[in-house]
């Protein structure tokens, strides 16, 4: 199955401009056996997480936040900083180092602080996942690197296992599942193509929103605005109150809704008509800015200055400004 793709990845080592990368350009199945384990002795212990580019998920920000028992927005603030995924401006989040360092600011002598809810870039290692998808199909496929990186001294252990048993020791399926929604929608926009331009400021917003700052999302869905739009049965909008996973689930459908038009919630009657007509409204409020806006740039252009023969009182051209 993989095949296709792998010819993709053939010579990318020979002719890459990063020859000196730790990804071993080679897509692997996960029943391909590696050398590798991580254990406390090691002597590079916690080098990995002295110098940390993390990509977070939106299900790493949901366990993570509700570990420290914190709102998205705080987890946001505090651990993480944004960044763009594509020229698109596709919102991502990655880990804040520790100020003025580059550790992760959950690492501790003994380990990681957070462990049970570490993210699943950081269960991965020294795996790396990745998704592909052509671009007239929606379904993502799996696949694997290996990252070998010098100072990380566990590819030298002496243990055998294969990724599918590696992904089970380390608790990655359930993240892999409640992240696939939003690794598919990060596919369908990187493959959209250059045909639909770069996306408003404002869909990138809702991304971000929807994806990331879980708690911002939630006032959103039970406001009044959203409610008079989309017709939710009562016990689904129970649900999305009341579970964080439910309402991430709902975030990615939603985002599918509003981002790529697949009908994929029911909208209430004249829901849109009066979309439209707000839209409308805006629109003429902003014209009428413009027009008058620009009045006053060509009545000010022939205004003499204050008190001077030809001054219309509209303060223009007052040479005391
Ligand atoms: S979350 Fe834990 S495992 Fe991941 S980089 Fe931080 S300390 Fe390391
Ligand atoms: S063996 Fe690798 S993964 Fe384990 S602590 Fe060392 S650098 Fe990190």
């Amino acid at each position: 199955m993989l095949d296709q793709y792998d010819q993709q990845f053939k010579g990318i080592g020979k002719d890459s401009p990063f020859q000196d990368s730790p990804v071993v350009p080679s897509m692997l199945e996960g029943d391909k056996t590696i050398q590798f384990r991580c254990h406390r002795d090691v002597k590079c212990w916690n080098a990995c997480c002295s110098n940390i580019d993390i990509t977070l998920t939106p299900y790493d920000v949901l366990r993570l936040k509700n570990r420290l028992g914190i709102s998205s927005g705080e987890f946001l603030k505090q651990y993480t900083f944004p960044y763009e995924m594509d020229k698109d401006g596709m919102p991502g989040v990655k880990f804040n180092p520790i100020e003025g360092g580059s550790a992760c600011q959950f690492m501790v002598p003994e380990g990681c602080s957070v462990y049970e809810d570490r993210p699943n870039a950081c269960r991965y290692y020294p795996i790396a996942l990745l998704s592909l998808r052509n671009s007239d199909e929606y379904v993502d496929r799996t696949a694997y690197a290996l990252v070998q990186e010098k100072h990380c001294l566990g590819h030298q252990e002496n243990r055998f296992l294969t990724i599918d048993d590696y992904r089970s020791e380390q608790g990655v399926a359930d993240y892999d599942e409640k992240s696939r929604g939003w690794r598919q929608l990060v596919l369908k926009r990187k493959s959209a193509g250059p045909g639909i331009g770069r996306p408003p400021a404002a869909s990138n917003q809702l991304f971000f929103m929807a994806c990331y700052d879980l708690d911002r999302f939630r006032a959103f869905v039970i406001s009044e605005s959203f409610n008079n739009t989309y017709d939710i049965p009562v016990e689904q909008m129970a649900e999305l109150v009341a579970d964080d996973e439910k309402l991430l689930e709902f975030a990615f459908t939603f985002l599918r809704h509003v981002l790529f038009n697949e009908k994929s919630l029911v909208e209430k009657d004249g829901a849109y008509e009066a979309r439209m007509e707000r839209l409308k409204t805006k629109a003429e409020a902003i014209r009428q800015e413009y027009l008058s806006n620009r009045d006053k740039i060509e009545d000010e252009k022939y205004c003499a200055p204050p008190g001077q023969p030809g001054d219309c009182g509209c303060g223009g051209n007052d040479e005391r400004q």
